[in-house]
């Protein structure tokens, strides 16, 4: 059984991570998405939040899970037996960022391969910052995030603009 792991912060998840979450579930027999709980990224969400989101939009992909981590991903991944770890790549800012990483990853941990999907094309613009960005002024951001976890975005994004 193959066993992948999708990780990332998710702060929220857009339906470009959905895209990457679907195609990946087909590639592995198991994908389990790690949700990065990384308090220097200062995410917006909380990672409870961040992993209920989650739960909400693959509730109905059969083989992924949702799971929050801490600490090295590669870590997590032997953790949980993977052996590939999917990345997602819009444009070629991310590439070298990436790469970056996914050497660094192998250089600590042989057995796990990173692999890369690139971006559906209507999706390439869109990042979770993105979206942040266009909620707080209040823009529709429907054509971002899945349909399910648009209500709990809006919510958080009222109260942290009341504060
Ligand atoms: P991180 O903080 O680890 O970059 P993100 O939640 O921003 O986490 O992204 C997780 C992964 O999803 C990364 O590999 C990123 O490149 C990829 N990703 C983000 N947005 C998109 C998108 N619109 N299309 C494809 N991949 C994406």
């Amino acid at each position: 059984m193959t066993i992948g792991i999708y990780p990332g912060s998710f702060d929220p998840v857009t339906l470009g991570h959905l895209d990457i979450i679907k195609r990946s579930s087909k590639i592995v027999d198991r994908l389990i998405i790690g949700v990065l709980n990384n308090s220097a990224k200062k995410p917006m969400f909380s990672a409870r939040e961040r992993v209920h989101m989650l739960e909400l939009v693959v509730k109905d992909i059969q083989n992924a899970t949702v799971e929050p981590f801490d600490g090295l991903t590669v870590e997590f991944a032997k953790s949980r037996n993977a052996t590939v770890m999917f990345r997602g790549l819009r444009a070629v800012t991310d590439f070298e960022y990436e790469i970056q990483i996914a050497q660094t990853n192998h250089a600590l941990s042989p057995d796990i391969d990173t692999v890369f999907l690139t971006t559906s094309v209507q999706y390439s613009y869109l990042s979770s910052s993105i979206v942040k960005e266009v909620a707080s002024y209040e823009g529709n951001i429907t054509k971002f995030v899945p349909e399910s976890i648009l209500p709990l975005v809006m919510e958080k994004i009222k109260k942290v603009r009341s504060v």
